[in-house]
């Protein structure tokens, strides 16, 4: 019999438990701990088989040694089984009164001693602490997410139980901390132990119970109003807490005042355990997490590590809502608790969700399927069964899907005036606090809150694959915006059996009217296409804040680049850089990208290095295609009047004092005027204090000693060229005072400006120094400096001196057994795709291009140069398409 077919036990059992009391205690130096049950029962409404005088009642239990059963005077029998982690007490005497069940037992202990221990049921471990220096300090825990609470407690381990009366009592040393989810009712010695009783709040799914035990210190909310709040740590950590409690304690009046519902435990603890499998769990009003993602040195943490505290803590307590109160009736719904809380966390800290890698990943079609599953899918397929465990039954793709579609969701509550968290309290948690429910009901709930049809909207972006592309063109003054699934890899979609039924895509159209007013109207196009009423010169841009999971091409001219705001442009560049080059894409296409780089050398403009920084990636690579597989002069032309202009926007005397995003910017501009005077001035000046420090405050940032050192060997005298060259050989440490790269670095800084110099002689320096050290690992990068050369005279030399030493270089790579064949097997080979790289800018270099490889294939051994040239082939196709657009943008470069 197959586990999903095996009845739930709270429908097979004709009575079912209503009130567990536990008594369990617990030695941490022993293997086992003892337990007591009592369960009161009643009738169970939901049984609908056959009933008899006998009494019968099957619990879940794994591991549990069971030592006796009585229904008052009544002793029961015993049957395990154990596939079904089942035990059933049964007699055949007919029971008439309504005494509970009394259970005693024998469980184990746990011990663990690495991060690959599985840590659920209880465990124990112990831990050294600064303070004594004696690592006999012990934490006991347990983990019962999603199937282990049986480990511990004979007990209906379902979703859907929650019994409505819960009492836990521990017997252990009376030095330890004991925490429940319960709250402390009584505490007193037994004889040299101590028992402390609890008594649970609320009713609770037993897979969110839990408790720990241990040497622990702990931190304090002062707060009167929340909670009593606790952070528990090791012994001597608590002081690294304070920023985790900070959080706590403004972030939990702010998730009561959105979900409108009061935090509803009579206290709250975060407690930091050692190990623990999955990182952090949520039990209810107990979370348990490793120290390492809570405990910050406030003195000194960044702001990163401030985040990553952030993002967990908040994400634990919006469990404390939805997850716990509210939670969910099957296993196969995690994708969802654990989006909606992440989600929630990223709105509440104005973290922003990110589409842009999972646009890249969830559009490619391989060996007959989407590479990523749809939700259902993924809702369908997962294991949930015994042996699942939460990171089993966890995906990231789908997770990371089900933060986009909640993200969509919130942008057109948003744009309907209505804000999705609160709406989610009032008509979601309020509604089925206390419940085990489905997805459905949620989207149903929240339907009322909203104009569009949610459920169908959930249905479309849950049930089809990848997303769409979305064209918007115009026939006169109607605009026409039309969908079809969009496949990266695939020309035709029929072809390979895919459907391309539309989506509910929130439009999200931006629009400046007459009076320059703006407004986005959010309109949800379900069908194949529609035409809407907006003239051209009120369109800004579709998908404003990037609202939707989609691309967009427009078939017409922007004309209100100047009015998009930063992350519109930034979604428009990427949409345009990542589907230029694929079947989808057009010379149109790469005009309009030609298009938003002139906006940022206008004065009007305000500089916005976020988009600049995006956007000159994609115009580096446009750039190195147009210089190795095209003649355009027009378009270098254009490059250096462009790059001159966009050095001209910035301040070079502030250069220092700027943030990453900033100093990336400053250095692609610098790399891009190579061929302006100022701009090489400017790297000669800087490259010169860098070399000969005047003072000890002389300070280059990292980011930009790179293109200040090409951009001086470029007109590098003998003297200089020997000193970067002295560089490579022996990095000069003491430099590194004056700039945040490392040794290794700045070594590569040097050997990647050797191929920079214009004169010859010097080029001929460089190769000769690949050639002597032709065994040495990562040589090649010598020569990156020629990839963008527009210089012909100059590809030649080095053409030809890589076709006069090859044949030497790969015979001595072919020699078995040594390292250094090896190596030079590798730089070899990565020469190759360089320099052939460079070989389809005319005629004249692609016949070389084709002689080489077919002169080679004859007169040497096998070495993996058709491996090499396949690849590039491969590569080709999306360079040489990108290459044929150049002449339906060359007027713009006129
Ligand atoms: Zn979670």
């Amino acid at each position: 019999m197959s586990e999903s077919s095996v009845t739930p036990l709270l429908l097979s059992n004709v009575v079912v438990p209503y009130s567990y009391h536990y008594k369990l205690t617990i030695n941490h130096l022993k293997p086992n701990f003892s337990g007591e049950a009592i369960i009161h029962w009643k009738k169970n409404n939901n049984y609908n088989g056959q009933t008899d005088s006998k009494f019968s009642l099957t619990l879940h239990a794994c591991k549990l040694i069971i030592t006796s059963a009585f229904v008052g005077d009544v002793k029961l029998s015993i049957s395990y089984d154990k596939s079904n982690q089942h035990v059933s007490f049964t007699t055949e005497e007919s029971i008439s009164d309504d005494s509970p069940v009394i259970i005693q037992y024998m469980g184990q202990i746990k011990t663990i001693n690495t991060y690959q221990d599985t840590t659920q049921g209880l465990f124990k471990t112990n831990y050294l602490d600064d303070i004594s220096g004696k690592a006999n300090n012990y934490i006991l825990a347990t983990h019962f997410q999603p199937h282990s609470a049986k480990y511990v407690f004979p007990i209906i381990d379902e979703l859907q139980h929650k019994p409505e009366s819960f009492q836990l009592d521990i017997v252990t040393a009376t030095r330890f901390k004991v925490l429940t989810n319960g709250k402390l009712t009584n505490q007193e010695y037994v004889n040299e132990n101590t028992l402390h009783q609890f008594k649970y709040d609320l009713p609770m799914s037993p897979s969110v119970m839990g408790f720990v035990i241990g040497d622990l210190e702990y931190l304090s909310s002062e707060s009167l109003l929340q909670p009593t709040t606790r952070i528990y740590t090791c012994i001597g950590e608590s002081r690294y807490a304070r920023y985790a409690l900070a959080t706590i304690e403004k972030y939990l009046p702010i998730l009561q005042q959105k979900f409108g519902l009061e935090y509803p435990l009579s206290k709250l603890d975060f407690v930091t355990i050692p190990f623990l499998n999955d990182g952090a769990m949520e039990n209810w009003g107990l979370v348990t997490v490793i120290p390492s993602t809570l405990l910050v040195d406030e003195l000194t943490a960044t702001p990163a590590e401030r985040q990553q505290v952030v993002e967990l803590v908040v994400h634990e307590l919006v469990h404390q809502w939805v997850g716990n109160w509210v939670s969910f009736d099957s296993w196969n719904c995690l994708w969802f608790n654990e989006s909606f809380a992440t989600w929630v966390t990223k709105n509440l800290a104005q973290i922003d969700v990110d589409y842009e890698d999972m646009l890249d990943k969830d559009c490619l079609y391989i060996d007959d399927k989407f590479t990523i599953q749809t939700i259902h899918e993924h809702v369908s397929t997962v294991y949930t069964g015994l042996n699942a465990t939460t990171s089993s039954i966890f995906d990231s793709n789908i997770y990371q899907k089900g933060i986009i579609l909640l993200n969509m969701i919130s942008e057109m509550f948003k744009h309907e005036g209505k804000d999705f968290i609160e709406c989610f309290g009032k008509f979601v948690i309020n509604q089925f606090k206390g419940e085990a429910i489905k997805l459905f009901d949620i989207w149903q709930q929240l339907n009322q809150c909203i104009s569009i049809d949610l459920p169908s909207f959930v249905y479309s972006w849950t049930r089809l694959s990848g997303f769409p592309l979305v064209r918007v063109s115009y026939s006169g003054d109607k605009l026409h915006i039309e969908q079809h699934t969009y496949l990266y890899n695939i020309p035709e979609l029929d072809k390979v059996g895919v459907e391309d039924a539309p989506f509910h895509i929130p439009l999200l159209i931006r629009v400046v009217d007459d009076n320059n007013q703006i407004k986005i109207l959010n309109i949800l196009l379900s069908d194949r296409s529609i035409e809407l009423d907006i003239p051209k010169s009120q369109l800004i841009n579709i998908n404003s804040g990037r609202g939707g999971y989609y691309r967009v091409l427009y078939q017409q001219n922007l004309s209100n680049i100047n009015l998009m705001t930063s992350s519109d442009l930034i979604g428009t560049i990427h949409d345009l850089g990542k589907i230029i080059g694929t079947q989808h894409s057009t010379g149109q296409d790469l005009g309009h990208f030609f298009d938003i780089l002139e906006l940022f050398v206008q004065s009007s403009w305000k500089f916005d290095w976020k988009v600049v920084k995006i956007a000159l990636v994609y115009l580096t690579k446009f750039q190195t295609i147009f210089t190795n597989y095209t003649n355009a002069p027009e378009f270098q032309t254009w490059l250096t009047k462009y790059a001159r202009d966009l050095f001209q926007r910035i301040n070079w005397d502030k250069v220092i004092a700027n943030s990453d995003d900033e100093l990336q910017v400053y250095s692609t501009i610098l790399e891009m005027n190579i061929n302006n005077k100022q701009a090489v001035d400017f790297a000669t000046r800087h490259f010169s204090q860098f070399i000969n420090p005047s003072s000890k405050s002389t300070f280059i940032p990292g980011e930009l000693v790179g293109s200040i050192f090409n951009l001086s060997m470029s007109v590098a005298t003998m003297k200089q060229y020997k000193q970067v060259l002295a560089l490579v050989k022996n990095a000069n440490t003491s430099l590194l005072n004056h700039t945040n790269l490392s040794q290794y670095e700045l070594q590569t800084v040097a050997i990647s400006s050797l191929a920079y110099p214009t004169s010859s002689e010097l080029l001929r320096k460089t190769l000769n120094f690949i050639n002597n050290n032709i065994d040495s690992k990562m040589i090649e990068l010598a020569i990156v400096g020629i990839s963008n050369c527009t210089d012909d005279t100059r590809v030649q030399i080095v053409f030809d001196w890589f076709k006069l030493n090859y044949d030497h270089w790969v015979l001595r790579s072919l020699r078995k057994g040594s390292d250094w064949s090896k190596q030079i097997g590798i730089t070899v080979r990565n020469l190759t795709k360089l320099i052939l790289e460079l070989m389809n800018r005319n005629q004249k270099f692609k016949s070389f291009r084709t002689e080489f490889i077919e002169s080679k294939r004859v007169g040497l051994p096998e070495h993996g140069l058709e491996s090499v040239n396949q690849e590039l082939e491969q590569e080709k196709e999306e360079k040489e398409m990108i290459a044929s657009f150049f002449s339906d943008v060359k007027q713009k470069f006129l």
